[in-house]
């Protein structure tokens, strides 16, 4: 006899742990099963997590290393990268299995394995020695995620041609790393490296990296990395990545059709991600796929069968852990009779680079093309007494806000801890805040936040230190 749930999660990432805690919260008897052998999916094991441990411990690096200029003197300074690599995989064990104890706790069954459909009530779970269990369920949710891209006829090694895995990876610090790509993942890692010593090459199919972000944003961070030795080679298309006896050989055309080589010893690949539904047995139960072959869902989460829901990277929308996770709370409710929801336009996008770049609802792009009247509201934290105290000036924070009604429609941020400051506007949003609002708020001085309220008083032409 095979076990009997009422709800099966399949995946256990930032989406599909979170809706199975959700799940088991309101009562239902819940499984969740992750193929990886730990919790926590792209994010904790090679995604958000590493990545952030590397981007803050290769900051302190440099910081560390230009100290002297504040006057702090201090010996010889070297990189022990092995140490540091220990390090993040620490935090990234830690996470994980702080994930499996919360699956206890709220007493989620675990299994560990591959999960696929054999009926829409049945599925069956593949451990690594390819013993197989079925189990019996009233709801199944899709939340197996997305897998990186590479390009036409390029196949990741791992080792020189890279995928965001092993750029994380690395065992000695590359002395040239072209990145492919000018995204989240690219500006990310390349800053990673960069810091450590790598000259890095971005090379990028269009005009302006992180397409999709306010361009203001955008040219201001590009100027900022370039600053810091990134180099940019701009309207690139890759065509082929060849591995020669010393490491990688890219050949690009240019808009003009020129042809440009880049010779290094590592490519990070970062083009973007897939959903990833391969070896679910989809089309077995029939559950479609839209044009993008992203399980298809109603705003309901809902796939094409009324038990089997889909949340996360494997549908659309932005591919970020915390929209992954909302979703995953959302579906929960919906099963269980309530009116789970996702405000998919305050969703913030934070790209943890040096100075941090945050963004919630509309750019101003966006505004322009569906021809909605704005009010811009701008503050430089070259005038904010913290980031001035502190010597951490680069930046600006934009809030745009409706002509009439003075509604926020959107913020987009410059400057130190701009991921931690969206929150702030991220709340005024959903509660429909105006920006004088935000401008009317007692804001603790010194801190980074004024910068918010004097850009909010910027909408209204009024603010104080600028
Ligand atoms: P995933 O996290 O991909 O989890 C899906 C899980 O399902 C995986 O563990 C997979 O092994 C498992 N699985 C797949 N198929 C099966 C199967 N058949 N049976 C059992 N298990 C299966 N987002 C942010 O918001 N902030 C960040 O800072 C950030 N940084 C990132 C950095 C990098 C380098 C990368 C690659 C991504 C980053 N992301 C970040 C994106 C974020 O990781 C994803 O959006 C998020 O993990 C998606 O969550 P998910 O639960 O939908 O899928
Ligand atoms: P991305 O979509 O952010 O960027 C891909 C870039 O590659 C684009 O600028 C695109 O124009 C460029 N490109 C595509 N084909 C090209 C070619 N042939 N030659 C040159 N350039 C080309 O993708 P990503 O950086 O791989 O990241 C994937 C996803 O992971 C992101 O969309 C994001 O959702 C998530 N992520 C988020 C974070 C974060 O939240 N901080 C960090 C990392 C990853």
């Amino acid at each position: 006899m095979s076990d009997k749930f009422q709800a099966v999660v399949i995946g256990g990432g930032p989406g599909g742990y979170v809706c199975a805690i959700r799940l088991a919260q309101l009562g239902f008897k819940t499984a969740c099963i992750e193929s990886r052998g730990s919790l926590g999916g792209t994010c904790l094991n090679v995604g958000c997590i590493p990545s952030k441990s590397l981007l803050n411990l290769s900051e302190e690096f440099h910081k560390v290393k230009h100290l002297s200029n504040k006057g702090i003197e201090i010996g010889e300074i070297k990189l022990n990268l092995q140490k540091m690599m220990k390090n993040k995989d620490k935090a990234v064990t830690v996470l994980t299995k702080g994930v499996e104890f919360l699956l206890k706790k709220n007493k989620v069954t675990y299994f560990k394995g591959t999960g696929s459909f054999k009926s829409k009530n049945e599925i069956s779970i593949k451990d690594e020695n390819n013993k197989e269990t079925l189990i019996h369920t009233n709801n199944v949710i899709i939340a197996t995620g997305s897998v990186p891209v590479s390009l036409p006829g390029i196949e990741f090694d791992e080792k020189n041609i890279v995928s965001s895995t092993g750029a994380l990876a690395f065992e000695k610090v590359p002395k040239k790393m072209v990145v492919v790509g000018g995204g989240y993942i690219g500006l990310e890692m390349g800053s990673v490296w960069s810091r450590l010593g790598t000259d890095v090459h971005v090379v990028e199919f269009l005009d302006h990296i992180t397409p999709g972000m306010d361009k203001e944003i955008s040219n201001e961070f590009m100027k900022i990395l370039k600053k810091q030795g990134i180099n940019f080679h701009m309207q690139h298309k890759v065509e082929k990545i060849k591995k020669n006896n010393t490491g990688v050989i890219i050949s690009t055309k240019d808009k003009d059709g020129k042809q440009k080589d880049f010779e290094c010893d590592k490519v990070l690949v970062s083009v973007g991600r897939k959903p990833n539904t391969s070896g679910l047995n989809l089309e077995k139960v029939g559950i479609e796929l839209d044009n993008k072959k992203r399980v298809k869902t109603n705003k309901d989460f809902q796939t094409n069968l009324n038990n089997i829901y889909a949340i996360g990277d494997v549908i659309a929308g932005p591919m970020l852990a915390h929209k992954a996770e909302d979703e995953g709370i959302a579906v929960a409710e919906i099963i269980a009779g309530q009116s789970g929801h996702v405000n998919y336009d305050t969703i913030p996008g934070v790209v943890y680079t040096t100075p941090e770049v945050a963004s919630i609802g509309k750019t101003e792009e966006q505004l322009i093309e569906k021809n909605i009247k704005y009010k811009i509201g701008k503050f430089s934290f070259m005038a904010n007494s913290r980031a001035k105290a502190i010597d951490d000036t680069e930046g600006f924070v934009k809030i745009l806000a409706d002509e009439k009604t003075d509604k926020v429609l959107g913020a987009h941020l410059i400057g130190p801890h701009a991921g931690e400051l969206i929150g702030e506007i991220g709340v005024a949003m959903e509660f429909g805040a105006s920006s004088e609002d935000i401008a009317r708020t007692c804001h603790a001085h010194p801190t980074f936040s004024e910068a918010v309220k004097e850009a909010a008083l910027s909408v209204d032409k009024r603010a104080i230190h600028s």
